[in-house]
């Protein structure tokens, strides 16, 4: 079976593009669910690959659904992600044959996973650190009524 993520640079020539829609298995990738990042869904790729005089262009365009725990509350939510018209450069130099695109991928759907998510985008368990920020507050300028 041919590989998808392989784009071969002999290919682009003359100004050919290549387009790669595809849709990975975290474990295509090499992801192993986590206890806290679960991959939820397929990774949709679509991309778009051209060379320009001495490199290497794509244009990567992903879609996946991610489970994340809220950072307030610890309960385990769903979170879309989306990478829109990232751009991968590389030298024709360095290039082989193909320039294998899976382990771009797997980076870029890393960092695009929030560090920090709420569940609701908005805790319902915020309120209680909400009041506790503010009386950490109060705590910290007991003058400040002074200076008037
Ligand atoms: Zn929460």
């Amino acid at each position: 079976m041919e590989n998808n993520l392989h784009i071969f640079i002999d290919r682009l020539k003359d100004n050919k593009e290549e387009i790669i829609l595809d849709t990975l298995a975290s474990k295509d990738l090499d992801i192993k669910n986590e206890k806290e990042l679960i991959f939820r869904s397929p990774i949709e790729l679509e991309a778009k690959a051209y060379r320009v005089s001495e490199e290497l262009i794509i244009n990567v365009n992903l879609k996946f659904r991610v489970s994340i725990p809220c950072k307030i509350c610890n309960k385990l939510i769903e979170k879309d992600i989306e990478v829109k018209n990232l751009y991968i450069i590389e030298s024709l130099e360095n290039i082989k044959t193909f320039y294998d695109l899976k382990d771009e991928i797997k980076n870029l759907c890393f960092l695009q996973i929030p560090s920090y998510v709420e569940c609701l985008d908005s805790c319902p368990s915020r309120q209680n650190i909400k009041n506790y920020f503010k009386e950490q507050k109060k705590e910290n300028f007991p003058f400040s009524d002074l200076k008037e």
